[in-house]
């Protein structure tokens, strides 16, 4: 077994790192408390040539493996969690079904771009009836002529508002359920494609969340993606397991930038004459969170080594996207004990941390959810 970092992966971790520190962490707050989208943040992201992370160095991307990935995903969830979900929507999701499946010319116009920096993308699933539920998706598209019309609106997507093109989760017949489910690209321009209400969100703040509507959408027939019609769901299985452990990579950054905040407040705040750090009942809390942290980020990684190595990596990805936030839900509140009164206050870090872990719990798959879907696939088909 060998536990270590490539001297590629170490030197990527220690400048992604450098990289955070410097341009985001002084920003974090004033992202969150403007909740607008920091473009000139975006612009400099883009620069660097992270936008391209995941795809290979013959496209314009960086060719990163699945464990350098989760180091960005990490760190950058560490600077801030609303800018974070807007560059990993685009790294991932929001490309994932141009790069796999779509024509030259969407890879010009859309995929290309988008690794640049120079579009922006997202991916939209959920809908007012239907989240963790997609069989239930009532976003439907027909063929007409020689493309596709689409109908129906969703809602809660990330970048949704301001994005150039989406990928869009719809049904060929709705009482197919998980069985006529299809990716298809809209592009921003396109005649009935608008954005409706923007979300007023309790965290994350800084990415545009909002509702996308798609009235008589015509797109043409290579806007499709996938080579079968129906197998939406078979390719979206594809993607799921790096989706997961993303989300636990998110949480371990969450983790680490609370177990930080919380472990400079101990050594530093004095109560009865001397740091809070030196009661035992403190100490115990450090203790537990490094034990939990370090539990996560194993099953993080190890996850990301099997999904790189082209093992199995279904369940491990559930669990480890579940126990990741878990652990970090608890640091966070960990933290608010610590902080005492100051982290019932907006001009602390602490609030931000509380109320941007909230969202793990929905991305990536309800705990309820994978619970249930790691349970029937151990016990299996009786
Ligand atoms: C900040 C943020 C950004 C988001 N960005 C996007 C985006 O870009 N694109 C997108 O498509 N979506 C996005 N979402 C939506 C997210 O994917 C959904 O919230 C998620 O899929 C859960 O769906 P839901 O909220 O409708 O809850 P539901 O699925 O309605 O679940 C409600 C409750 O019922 C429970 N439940 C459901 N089914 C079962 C079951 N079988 N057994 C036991 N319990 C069950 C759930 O666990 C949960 O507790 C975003 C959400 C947030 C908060």
């Amino acid at each position: 077994m060998d536990f270590q970092l490539t001297e590629a992966q170490d030197f990527f971790k220690k400048t992604v790192a450098d990289t955070i520190d410097r341009l985001i962490l002084p920003k974090a707050d004033e992202i969150d408390e403007k909740d607008e989208f920091p473009w000139n943040l975006w612009r400099e992201f883009s620069r660097l040539g992270y936008l391209g992370l995941r795809y290979p160095e013959e496209i314009g991307g960086m060719n990163a493996d699945k464990v350098m990935c989760m180091i960005f995903y990490e760190e950058i969830a560490r600077g801030s969690v609303g800018f974070a979900q807007s560059v990993i929507m685009n790294i991932l999701m929001g490309t994932y079904f141009l790069y796999r499946f779509g024509s030259d010319a969407i890879k010009e116009r859309c995929l290309f771009p988008a690794m640049r920096g120079e579009k922006i993308a997202t991916m939209c699933f959920t809908e007012d009836q239907s989240g963790s539920d997609l069989g239930a998706t009532r976003t439907t598209f027909v063929r007409d002529g020689s493309g596709w019309r689409i109908n129906g609106t969703k809602m809660w997507i990330t970048n949704g508002p301001i994005c150039d093109f989406c990928t869009v989760l719809a049904t060929s017949d709705p009482t197919k359920g998980l069985k006529g489910l299809n990716f298809l690209l809209v592009e921003k321009g396109t005649p009935g494609f608008s954005s409706g209400q923007v979300i007023n969100k309790l965290g994350c703040r800084g990415t545009v969340t909002g509702e996308l509507i798609f009235d008589n959408v015509w797109v043409p027939e290579e806007n499709l993606l996938g080579e079968e019609l129906d197998k939406g769901v078979f390719y979206l299985g594809e993607v799921l397991d790096e989706v997961r452990l993303m989300t636990g990579a998110m949480a371990l950054g969450i983790a680490r930038a609370a177990y930080d905040e919380a472990l400079e407040f101990a050594r530093k705040r004095i109560a009865f004459g001397k740091p809070i750090g030196v009661n035992q009942l403190i100490r115990e809390k450090f203790a537990e969170m490094d034990t939990l942290m370090n539990a996560a980020r194993l099953m993080v990684y190890y996850g990301a080594w099997m999904l790189e190595n082209n093992m199995e990596s279904r369940i491990i990805a559930a669990e480890a996207k579940m126990y990741a936030t878990e652990v970090c839900l608890k640091v966070v509140d960990e933290l608010t004990r610590i902080y005492g009164a100051n982290a019932f206050a907006h001009e602390y870090k602490p609030q931000r941390f509380f109320r941007d872990a909230r969202f793990l719990l929905y991305g990536g798959g309800t705990h309820e959810v994978l619970k249930d879907f790691i349970g029937r696939t151990i016990i299996g088909k009786l």
